[in-house]
């Protein structure tokens, strides 16, 4: 049996009644006139005691008859409608997964373990891309202070039909910008390099790449002052590629002077002839 202390602590939570409220549909400030309210559970995080939020949501009518919706929800300030987590528990989860690098399968198992609460792979990605959404793309390459020396490698997702090209910070082993390629025609590389600019990364001293034909074309057009460096391993691999053919182009030669020289010898030339 579960011992009373296993289980979750449940907190009421209910919004404060106002005199009067802002639509946040058509903004308009009115009296309060409630229609509705529902509860729901709301999870949070505590590291004495797991903890759940029962929450009471009030909705207001909107008096606006100009306004395309009919009622609102009264904000809880941490709790937004349709969250069935705090935020501090979303900050917990974020935290993990990216600034400590805990897989989401451990985060979700610590989560059940420690606070009473699901915190499936889908939840935490969630979250994530709605955290994402809300930063400035431009001033987070800007603090990041990219240091010139950037690689181009591409992905190829096996459930997409598209390249995808990552461009990663080589000097600081950040990854600055990915996006998906309908082809690798310079036209496209050309179009993925100026977004890069655009983003607020002008300043390229070296491209590290792979062997995409494009590439050298499509950099000289969008960054004219950076070099070209190919990737050591690509290089490799081509090398050992081309030394390979050349093996088995001589091995064929061999063997066809191996065939003439039985072919001769069957018109009974000798071997010392040769
Ligand atoms: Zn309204």
């Amino acid at each position: 049996m579960a011992k009373d202390s296993d289980k979750p602590r449940v907190k009421i939570i209910r919004p404060r009644i106002p005199k009067f409220c802002i639509c946040p549909f058509c903004n308009t400030k009115q009296r309060f006139k409630k229609i509705k309210e529902h509860w729901k559970i709301v999870k949070e995080i505590d590291l004495e005691k797991p903890i759940l939020f029962k929450v009471q949501i009030i909705y207001a009518k909107c008096l606006n008859p100009g306004c395309e919706r009919a009622s609102f929800s009264l904000p809880i300030k941490g709790i937004s409608k349709y969250q069935r987590a705090t935020a501090r528990l979303i900050k917990e989860a974020i935290a993990s997964n990216i600034l400590d690098n805990t897989p989401p399968e451990r985060i979700k198992r610590r989560f059940a373990r420690s606070f009473n609460v699901t915190g499936s792979r889908r939840t935490l990605d969630r979250w994530k891309h709605k955290e994402a959404d809300k930063l400035n793309f431009k001033g987070l390459i800007e603090k990041l202070k990219p240091s010139g020396v950037l690689c181009l490698d591409d992905l190829d997702p096996g459930r997409s039909t598209y390249k995808h090209l990552i461009t990663s910070d080589r000097i600081k082993g950040y990854i600055l910008y990915v996006d998906a390629l309908p082809n690798q025609s310079e036209e496209e590389v050309v179009k993925y390099l100026v977004t890069l600019k655009e983003l607020g990364i002008d300043e390229v001293n070296c491209f590290i790449v792979d062997m995409w034909k494009s590439f050298p074309q499509a950099i000289h057009e969008v960054y004219p002052k950076a070099k070209i460096q190919y990737d050591y391993f690509h290089i490799w691999e081509a090398i050992n590629r081309h030394l390979d053919n050349a093996m088995k182009e001589y091995s064929r030669f061999l063997r066809g002077i191996q065939d003439h020289l039985s072919l001769l010898k069957g018109y009974g030339f000798t071997e010392g002839f040769f």
